[in-house]
């Protein structure tokens, strides 16, 4: 059975998206069948692996979570894409903006996605669930389908108000609707080495939740490289493999996978 990963925080720009498929092919890297799951209307996973025009693909999420309302049967391998770094993708893209409102409507609309992903489950040793920057109905619905939850923190400023009502959503959904839910531990994303900022934060994080929430060894820093990449569609590891990205994003793979042990 796979283990489920959602990577969320209502903020947009945090690297979420940038995590989930770096992680998402590390763990592909080391043997793992990994399945990465595009729930952001915006479709950005799916874009920055190579898919330029979600809006275009005519099998997404959206029919497929569509189905599920409709309590039609599913195949596992419909609308699945396959990347060349040996990952599949569920794709997401705008039609995911309107079926937000439909589940808004449904009975148990917080558990459509979840049907889905235990269908995917025995297929994937991971799946890990790209949020979209809210914390509206389709990253409630994805944090009941998780086990854990990664939380990307941009390095920039101290975020606490925001990540404070995150970690109460999530504290809601593990007390209402997901009693397994963890917190697999906040992540701080982009990173400036040359600025006193990085430290101050994670200090500042450590004293405020470390007490309570795992925090990743690893930081990532800020990199021009890891912005490129997704305009070229393939993984850090392909497109700069000696840079301190890459190295960031392959240590917390290895963090991931002994958490697993
Ligand atoms: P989110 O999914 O949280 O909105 P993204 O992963 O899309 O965030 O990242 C936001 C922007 O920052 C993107 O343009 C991305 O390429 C860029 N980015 C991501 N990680 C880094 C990094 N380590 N250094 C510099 N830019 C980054
Ligand atoms: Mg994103």
């Amino acid at each position: 059975m796979g283990k489920v990963i959602a990577v969320a925080n209502q903020k947009g720009g945090v690297a979420k998206t940038t995590t989930a498929v770096n992680l998402g092919i590390g763990l592909a890297r080391e043997g793992k069948k990994v399945l990465l799951v595009d729930t952001d209307p915006q479709g950005s996973l799916t874009a920055s692996l190579g898919y330029m025009e979600p809006d275009e693909i005519s099998i997404t999420l959206a029919n497929i979570l569509t189905a599920v309302i409709n309590e039609e049967a599913i195949n596992p391998s419909e609308g699945v894409l396959h990347h060349e770094e040996n990952i599949d993708i569920m794709p997401g893209n705008i039609e995911l903006s309107a079926l937000e409102v439909i589940m808004g409507n449904v009975m148990s609309r917080e558990l459509i996605l979840k049907d889905y992903i235990d269908l995917m489950r025995e297929k994937y040793d991971f799946i890990l669930i790209d949020c979209m920057p809210s914390l509206g109905m389709m990253t409630i619905n994805a944090l009941v389908a998780a086990d854990s939850v990664l939380i990307p923190v941009q390095a920039a400023y101290l975020p606490v108000k925001g990540l404070q009502q995150l970690i109460k959503t999530v504290l809601m959904v593990k007390k209402r609707l997901n009693r397994e839910l963890e917190i697999q531990g906040i992540l701080l994303t982009m990173v400036d080495y040359r600025t006193n900022y990085a430290k101050d934060i994670t200090t500042k994080l450590c004293e405020t939740y470390g007490s309570r929430i795992a925090i990743f060894k690893t930081v990532i820093p800020m990199s021009v490289k890891a912005a490129e990449t997704s305009a070229e569609g393939i993984s850090i590891y392909s497109h700069c493999p000696k840079s301190k990205v890459a190295e960031a994003y392959r240590n917390l793979t290895q963090e991931v996978l002994k958490n697993e042990k």
